[in-house]
């Protein structure tokens, strides 16, 4: 797009030139002007000035969505990223305040010393607090601690018309339970209050367990559930769905013989070189050797083989950083895909049916010649957020290629799948989506919930200037 081409549908043209925006997964980009608002004045002009020449805002915070969820074709990009101060952090009572672009990573780093940590966190440390918000992210404690939005105490959102409304449990109730979760449909946050959890150690106890298949593994997680406090399963799907647990527990006070040293960033940081030799920044070139089919089928069975091996010992400490943020050991991992892409796909399936639902997952997969190259397993909480993604039971999240010569292949499957998940009662997350059609999405949520979803769009941005390449393809046409 050239700068002539940032026209809105009034004819007038906006102040800023196009800049191209990618999916995180790889797999969507747009050309759009963009807006770095770093106050809440600017942010007001900005969207009044998208409003005024008849285009479109998308928010955006890091860009950690795998597919179209932070992009807005024919439209304006809001980038919260320069917006990214923590206003106030009490020490004692571990309640931060910030604005919309701090990152999950600045937050760690300012409250661990201290003894606090967020308490919710992705598999990877870089999306800012809006994003997060926006999508109500879960983490491996999903079963123990639910979504971000349970800790959230209040938030400030800057709504279409620029009014700003204050939201919590207590004041405008409707309001804070959708736009937790409302992928940046109803307004903008502006300002994040949240609540971290308190620890004495930085560092947890690990202990790593082998499953023959998916039925085992669920079976494990079941039984550790009450007594740790996180849980992931890695699931081979070369190996039909075979895997390795790793659970976590906060350690008792005493049971660290010097925490204050590993609340210290020092010892929280990833090591620069892998083995002490190689620049972590150079192993996704390594990686990138593995990235087919055959590769994956043996790095996937060396990696089972070698867990295996290890299983069942006694338990060991690793840095939260370590374990919350395994993938960010690899910078760039993603290039390993290059020059192709990929998609992640996450289906949220009830106890009783998921282990059927993710086995005709991996059946399907295999049918379609697309087997995942890598699988995660989590277990979840069902919670009070308008378009929650979670339910009371589990979810599979599949890395995809997408295959040479064109997309249409996985798209196929992902449909297939889809109608697999639905007739289980599951639902699928937003954050992770590129596939799911308009049909899909109403199937999957329940339609008192998405009928009350779609009225509050109507009543707060009649025009409809928020938009996004996810919200267009999931909306439309129902909206
Ligand atoms: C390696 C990796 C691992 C991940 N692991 C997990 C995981 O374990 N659990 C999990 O839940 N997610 C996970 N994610 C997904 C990620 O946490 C979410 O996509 C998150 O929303 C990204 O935040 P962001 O700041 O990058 O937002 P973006 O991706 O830029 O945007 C996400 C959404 O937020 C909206 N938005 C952004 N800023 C604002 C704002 N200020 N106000 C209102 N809306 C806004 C956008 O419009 C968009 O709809 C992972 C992502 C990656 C890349």
């Amino acid at each position: 797009m050239t700068p002539s081409e940032t026209t809105g549908s009034s004819g007038r043209r906006l102040e800023t030139d196009p800049e191209s925006f990618e999916a995180w997964g790889m797999n969507a980009r747009c050309s759009a002007p963009v807006f770095r608002p770093g106050t809440v004045d600017e942010l007001r002009d900005a969207l009044r000035a998208a409003g005024d020449a008849g285009t479109a805002a998308g928010l955006r915070g890091a860009g950690c969505s795998y597919g179209d969820a932070s992009l807005t074709t024919d439209g304006c990009i809001v980038d919260f990223r320069r917006w990214n101060h923590i206003l106030s952090f009490d020490k004692q009572s571990g309640i931060l305040v910030a604005e919309p672009g701090v990152t999950i990573e600045q937050v760690w780093r300012e409250a661990l010393p201290h003894g606090w940590w967020p308490p919710v966190v992705p598999g990877t440390m870089f999306p800012t607090l809006g994003g997060c918000l926006a999508m109500n992210i879960h983490g491996k404690n999903n079963f123990q601690a639910g979504t971000i939005g349970r800790h959230v105490r209040s938030f400030d959102l800057m709504l279409a018309d620029g009014t700003v409304e204050t939201c919590s449990e207590d004041t405008n109730q409707a309001l804070f339970r959708a736009a937790i979760g409302g992928f940046g449909m109803l307004g903008a946050f502006t300002r994040i209050e949240l609540q971290l959890k308190r620890v004495h150690s930085g560092d947890l106890e690990v202990q790593a367990h082998s499953c023959a298949n998916l039925g085992e593994m669920v079976a494990h997680f079941e039984e550790q559930s009450e007594s740790c406090d996180y849980l992931v399963g890695w699931v081979d799907a070369f190996g039909g769905g075979r895997g390795l647990v790793h659970q976590a527990s906060y350690p008792k006070r005493g049971a660290v013989a010097n925490p204050a040293e590993t609340l210290e960033p020092s010892h929280q940081d990833l090591p620069p070189r892998f083995f002490g030799i190689i620049p972590r920044s150079w192993i996704w070139w390594g990686l990138w050797c593995f990235f087919h089919k055959p590769g994956m089928r043996l790095v996937n069975a060396l990696k089972y083989r070698l867990g295996r091996s290890h299983a069942g010992r006694s338990p060991y400490h690793q840095s939260l950083v370590g374990f919350s943020f395994l993938l960010d050991y690899v910078p760039r991992w993603k290039y390993a895909y290059k020059p192709g892409a990929f998609i992640q796909y996450q289906t949220f399936v009830p106890k009783e049916s998921a282990v059927a639902t993710f086995e005709a997952q991996l059946q399907l997969c295999k049918e379609h010649g697309i087997v995942p190259f890598l699988g995660v397993l989590k277990k979840h909480l069902p919670d009070p957020f308008l378009m929650t993604h979670a339910v009371d039971g589990y979810s599979l999240a599949l890395d995809l290629p997408l295959p040479r010569g064109g997309r249409e292949r996985l798209w196929r499957l992902a449909h297939a799948m889809d109608d697999v998940v639905i007739g289980a009662g599951g639902r699928f997350y937003l954050a992770k989506d590129s596939t799911l059609t308009p049909e899909g999405f109403q199937a999957a949520y329940p339609p008192e919930n998405l009928a009350r979803f779609l009225e509050l769009k109507r009543e707060l941005d009649p025009e409809r200037l928020f938009q996004t390449d996810l919200s267009r393809r999931l909306l439309t046409p129902p909206e």
